[in-house]
């Protein structure tokens, strides 16, 4: 790939949501890396259920979602670090890469979902 396509790639992160263990650790890895206050998030862990659905099984997940505040760690990417919410998920259940390969990943991992925040635009 040319130098130009390279630096015109879009980045993101892939979560494997169905294996979160909503430890709420990349909540506080971000807020903690970035000074946010009590109410600002660059990443929020969602929870839903436990809700019966139309076949009488338990549902039951947590969700993370990227927000507007999510730089997507550029200081720390340019310095060959992951991101530190990717760092600190032990689960391991968060992938950084460029849009374009995770979006191939996704099409193997169901109950994924790939965030492109607005740091990107
Ligand atoms: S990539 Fe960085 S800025 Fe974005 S949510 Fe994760 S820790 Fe926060
Ligand atoms: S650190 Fe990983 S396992 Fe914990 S809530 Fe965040 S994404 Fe889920």
């Amino acid at each position: 790939m040319s130098a130009n396509a390279l630096a015109n790639q879009k980045y993101g992160l892939l979560i494997h949501y169905d294996f979160c263990t909503g430890c709420h650790s990349c909540e506080m890895a971000c807020k903690k890396e970035y000074g946010l206050e009590q109410d600002q998030f660059g990443i929020k862990v969602a929870q839903y259920g436990p809700v019966q659905n139309s076949e009488k099984k338990w549902e039951f997940f947590y969700m993370p979602m990227l927000t507007d505040l999510c730089t997507l760690c550029a200081p720390r990417v340019a310095e060959g670090k992951l991101p530190t919410c990717v760092h600190h998920c032990q689960a391991k259940v968060m992938q950084y890469g460029t849009i374009d390969e995770l979006a191939e990943q996704l099409k193997l991992t169901p109950k994924s979902a790939l965030f492109a925040p607005k740091c990107n635009a």
